[in-house]
C-alpha cells in the first residue's frame, strides 16, 4: 500500500478524497498526523501554483508523495473574481457567510450571473509531478436556498440540476461537483503513472 500525504487540514477534503480514491492500493494521510500544525502561505497566482506550494512543501518535508488542491469561483460579470481569492474575498477570516453577502451585493442588478467553480490538483513525489482540473460552470442566483454543503453552495445553481448545490446530497455533488471532476482525473493519472501501488 501506497501512502500519499493531503497538503490540506480540511477534514472534508480528506473524506473526499478517500472516496474518490477508495478502490486505489492509497492510504491516505492528513499532514497534520506528520506536521502538526502544518500551514503555508499560498502565494500563487494561479490556482496551480497554489496547490503546487502546498503539494511540494509537504512532499519535501514529508519524503512522501503529496497531493494539493485548490478552488476558485470565477464569475463572469466581474472578471473572474472572486477568482483565486474565493475564499477571502469578505476579508481575511471571514466567513462564508461574508463571502455570499458581498458577492450578492457585488452582483446586484447584474443580468449576467454565469459563473463556474474550477480545482486544480496535483500530485508532487520524488519520480513524478502532475497537475489536473476539474471545472462546473452555472449561475449566481439572487439569494441564499439551502443548508447543505459549504462557500458559496447556497447561491451557486449547476446547468446541469435544478437546485443549488447547498439542496444536493453529498452523493449528488460528488457526481458532478469541479473538485470531482478533478479527483477522478487525478485518480487516472494516479494509475497511469504507477502511484497507486
Ligand atoms: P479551497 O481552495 O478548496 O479551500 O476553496 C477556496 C474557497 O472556495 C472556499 O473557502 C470556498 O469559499 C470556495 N469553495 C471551494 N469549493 C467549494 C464548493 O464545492 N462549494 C462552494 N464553495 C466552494
Amino acid at each position: 500500500m501506497n501512502r500519499i500525504v493531503l497538503a490540506s487540514g480540511n477534514q472534508d477534503k480528506l473524506r473526499e478524497l478517500q472516496y474518490f480514491l477508495r478502490d486505489l492500493q492509497i492510504e491516505i494521510i492528513p499532514v497534520h498526523d506528520l506536521i502538526p500544525g502544518w500551514s503555508i502561505e499560498e502565494t500563487g497566482i494561479s490556482l496551480e501554483e497554489n496547490a503546487f506550494i502546498k503539494a511540494r512543501d509537504v512532499a519535501e518535508k514529508t519524503h512522501l508523495p503529496a497531493i494539493g488542491d485548490d478552488t476558485g469561483l470565477f464569475v463572469d460579470v466581474l472578471g473572474g473574481a472572486p477568482g483565486i481569492y474565493a475564499a477571502r474575498f469578505a476579508g481575511v477570516n471571514c466567513s462564508y457567510e461574508n463571502n455570499i453577502k458581498k458577492l450578492l451585493r457585488t452582483m446586484l442588478c447584474e443580468e449576467n450571473r454565469r459563473a463556474a467553480f474550477r480545482t486544480s490538483a496535483v500530485l508532487v513525489s520524488p519520480d513524478v509531478e502532475f497537475s489536473v482540473t476539474g471545472e462546473i460552470t452555472g449561475v449566481i442566483i439572487d439569494e441564499p436556498d439551502g443548508e447543505e454543503g459549504f462557500g458559496y453552495d447556497p447561491i451557486f445553481l449547476p446547468d446541469d440540476l435544478d437546485k443549488t448545490f447547498a439542496r444536493c446530497s453529498p452523493e449528488e455533488k460528488h457526481r458532478i461537483s469541479h473538485r470531482a471532476r478533478a479527483m477522478r482525473k487525478l485518480r487516472d493519472k494516479s494509475i497511469s503513472s504507477g502511484i497507486s501501488g
